[in-house]
């Protein structure tokens, strides 16, 4: 007799803590109940850091095996100080080589995806010739690693950040070698505050329209799931909890019943971890009530 339950298409959880070694990560998620998780594959706010040990690297293998968390499951986030349209030269290789070591750490761990920043200006080339800089540190970067997809996040558009429209996500995408290991994770509080009001169902309809028709849905690759403590298009990057600040629910109601947001990771970056496991159930009712809904009708 087939008793399997429904398969789970939504993947959710939160960006948790890899203190202590990052096998760490799938416990933290798997306490909150997750589907999936975010976690950095070494400290955020250094250029350097000792390698992944075997022991690390086995133990978090065994952790999300036995905890059920596949690579499509896990959305790792590169550190802060990557720059990787930096206008300097020098600055631009130190940025690169630690990108790669991200990316060759999310190797040995197994994984699929590295999401990141796309890159700044810093007010000294425009826009386009950093555009066509991140491309290329992304070929560079795809080049000598395997396996890894670089995985572009809309930005808020604070200082000289770009990435803060579909547009520039899309010439990046146009300028990568090898679209096969190119994708995009959409951040809900970083598009408000850009500008793309998600406040109701047909705000949506329009924002995730012009998504798919500037870059296309067949890139999309996560989801970041967050409240804005900010106005609509302040340009100002302060994530909130997802019942708290501007965006207000429709739009997460919206994406729990979209199936072009089925099979990603889709991750909490709020602000009070002491709620993601409550945010984590909220989010997977949404999706019941609507499902039963639409059976009913
Ligand atoms: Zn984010
Ligand atoms: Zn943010």
């Amino acid at each position: 007799m087939n008793t399997a339950p429904h398969p789970i298409t939504k993947y959710i959880g939160a960006h948790v803590s890899a203190a202590g070694g990052v096998e760490n990560a799938a416990v933290n998620a798997d306490e909150l109940e997750a589907s999936a998780f975010g976690l950095f594959v070494k400290n955020q706010r250094r250029w350097q850091a000792p390698p992944l040990t075997s022991d690390n690297i086995d133990r978090f293998k065994e952790n999300c095996a036995e905890l059920g968390f596949c690579a499509r499951q896990i959305l790792p986030h590169d550190g802060y100080l990557i720059n990787l349209g930096h206008p300097d030269k020098e600055a631009l290789a130190k940025s690169r080589e630690a990108f790669l070591d991200e990316m060759h750490r999310c190797e040995q761990l197994g994984l699929c995806y590295l999401n990141f920043h796309p890159g700044s200006h810093l007010k000294q080339v425009d826009e386009e010739e950093c555009l066509a800089t991140i491309a290329a540190s992304i070929n560079h970067c795809l080049d000598r690693s395997e396996g890894v997809s670089a995985i572009l996040e809309n930005t808020a558009g604070q200082g000289s950040n770009l990435g803060y429209r579909f547009q520039h996500l899309a010439d990046i995408i146009a300028q990568v070698e090898d679209k096969t290991r190119i994708g995009v994770c959409l951040d809900t509080c970083h598009l408000f505050v850009s500008g793309y009001d998600l406040r109701s169902r047909d705000d949506c309809e329009k924002v995730f329209r012009e998504f798919d028709r500037t870059v296309g849905f067949r890139y999309l690759r996560g989801m970041h799931l967050n409240g804005s403590k900010k106005e609509l298009a302040s340009r100002v990057d302060r994530h909130h909890s997802l019942e708290q600040g501007f965006l207000g629910m429709d739009v997460f109601k919206y994406i729990m019943n979209d199936r072009r947001f089925d099979h990603i990771p889709m991750i909490l970056e709020t602000v009070d971890s002491s709620l993601w496991a409550e945010e984590i159930a909220l989010l997977r009712s949404l999706q019941a009530i609507e499902s039963g809904q639409d059976e009913e009708g």
